[in-house]
């Protein structure tokens, strides 16, 4: 704000009409104004020119007065001048037509109305060439012939370089986007296209002209179509950038993947001005992924067949191994049974009978043998055969073996006619009782023993041994001394129990 601004609220230029004083500040504004400023007579030779315009042109103080308004022009305008803007001066029609500025966007002309508005080349007087913007107006004379004319011109090297930067800098992007493989297209409010490059055009196998200023739409398989527009619709300011893939059908009958990145941009207001879109044709990677899919699908498939198949042989394997286990558990069994009889064999008796002898030493307990032998079982066999003897042997085993309750105790087969019957934790009474017991039970059996010479049925014999192991003895010591039991039981006259004492 300068002093000359004027005061107490009144604002400038509202409803005060410039004085006649303020009217003869003009020629030193005129010549203050940065603003080239001229004025020609009727013979097209300069009468004033402020300092401005001896600057604009390179002149000297007073050096541009008198002399021609063409000379500060290049060739070309000097026509231009002669030819549109004094002529235009001179058939200047009323007043109050609007005119453009400088640097606005108007080809140089005859302005609508009074005067002339335009872009020019000025020349300076070492012939340097440069844009100027001239405005000219006619001064009316006598008969409304122009009295002498009034220009007002700018400099605008720096708009026009400025424009020309614009319009290569325009020209670099769009050649750049013309050059993209990706399909590029921007599309206004109402659908229309309003850019689409090479690669847009090449791909829908459309002309340029064809497509621009149209909403165009290819034809889309299924409901690709409605994903797309649904997929627009969702871009907004909040969310101004998406993504989609989805195919369209070419005019020859070929579907093809797209996959679109579109931008919906707004204006000032927030209204929206456009999407911007850039695509690319996925169809070879959209291939390869069904391809992979369906591979990893067919290998799943594998994978599943063998894992039932291996399931199967895993069951069938585990069966197979139960079954082994089962008869490998019988064979153990049937190792330590007496095929005959069906009670321990021998070797049984010896294992278990460590076992039990040592066990009976740690915990200082008695353990008890009674040894049993049929009576006179040859003259059986001779009588009755051998199959009967055998089935006697059977019978008489498993009297025997009932008379045992304890867990602990067990029948073996000791040899021929011979059983052996061992008792973990008991003493010699215990041992003679169950003796008893045994012998009651085979002659409760009542089996026909004819040429038995001690009673009509078969008989047995037992002797009785019971230890509480020491140190380092033997278990056969007891199995001995039972049988020494067993001798002195038949010695006695049979059918009896005899023990060897307890030492
Ligand atoms: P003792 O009263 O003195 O015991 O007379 P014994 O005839 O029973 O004794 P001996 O030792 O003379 O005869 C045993 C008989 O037992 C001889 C044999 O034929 C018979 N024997 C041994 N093992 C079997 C067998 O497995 N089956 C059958 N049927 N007989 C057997
Ligand atoms: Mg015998
Ligand atoms: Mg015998």
């Amino acid at each position: 704000m300068s002093q000359d601004a004027p005061d107490k609220g009144q604002t400038p230029g509202e409803g005060l009409p410039p004085s006649p004083e303020a009217w003869d500040l003009c020629p030193a504004a005129v010549r203050a104004s940065g603003v080239a400023v001229c004025l020609w007579d009727g013979q097209g030779r300069l009468i004033l020119a402020n300092p401005a315009f001896e600057r604009l042109f390179a002149r000297g103080q007073g050096q541009a007065v008198g002399r021609p308004l063409l000379e500060f022009f290049n060739p070309a305008s000097q026509e231009m001048v002669l030819r549109q803007v004094l002529p235009a001066l001179a058939h200047g029609v009323a007043a109050g037509a609007q005119a453009p500025g400088p640097g606005q966007d108007q080809p140089p002309g005859p302005a609508s109305g009074q005067g002339w508005e335009g872009e020019l080349v000025g020349q300076t007087a070492q012939g340097r060439q440069f844009p100027l913007w001239l405005r000219a107006d006619a001064a009316p004379g006598q008969e409304g012939r122009p009295r002498f004319g009034l220009g007002f011109l700018w400099d605008i090297s720096r708009q026009k370089a400025l424009e020309n930067e614009l319009r290569q800098s325009q020209a670099r992007y769009l050649s750049m986007l013309g050059d993209q493989i990706e399909l590029i297209c921007r599309s206004g409010p109402d659908g229309a296209l309003t850019f689409v490059n090479e690669a847009y055009c090449r791909f829908f196998g459309k002309t340029r002209q064809e497509l621009l200023g149209h909403a165009f739409l290819p034809t889309f398989p299924g409901d690709d179509g409605l994903a797309l527009a649904r997929h627009l619709a969702s871009l907004n300011r909040d969310n101004p950038l998406g993504s989609i893939e989805h195919r369209v059908v070419l005019p020859d009958g070929q579907v093809r993947w797209l996959k679109w990145t579109t931008r919906v941009i707004h204006d000032r207001g927030g209204d929206f001005a456009e999407f911007q879109s850039v695509g690319r044709d996925i169809t070879e990677r959209r291939q390869a992924e069904d391809e992979l899919r369906e591979a990893r699908a067919h290998l799943e498939q594998r994978v599943a067949k063998r894992t039932a198949a291996l399931e199967d042989t895993n069951q069938r394997l585990a069966q197979v191994v139960g079954e082994l286990q089962a008869a490998q558990e019988e064979q153990r069994r049937l190792s330590f049974l007496d095929g005959l009889t069906g009670v321990a064999n021998r070797r049984f008796l010896d294992q278990q009978l460590d076992l039990e002898w040592r066990r009976a030493a740690r915990e200082r307990a008695s353990l008890a043998v009674v040894m049993v032998d049929i009576d006179q079982f040859k003259a059986f066999n001779d009588t009755y055969g051998h199959l009967a003897g055998d089935d006697c042997l059977r019978r008489v085993a498993v009297a025997l073996a009932q008379v045992l309750r304890r867990p602990a105790d067990f029948l073996a087969r000791y040899g021929g006619e011979e059983f052996a019957a061992v008792l973990p934790g008991t003493g010699l009474e215990g041992a003679l009782l169950l003796a008893e017991q045994m012998r009651g039970q085979v002659e409760g059996l009542a089996i026909v023993h004819i040429s038995s010479t001690l009673a009509p049925v078969a008989t047995v014999s037992l002797g009785v041994a019971a230890r509480v192991p020491a140190n380092h003895d033997d278990p056969q010591a007891v199995i001995a001394a039972a049988d020494t039991a067993l001798y002195q039981a038949k010695q006695a006259g049979r059918n009896r129990v005899a023990s060897a004492g307890q030492d």
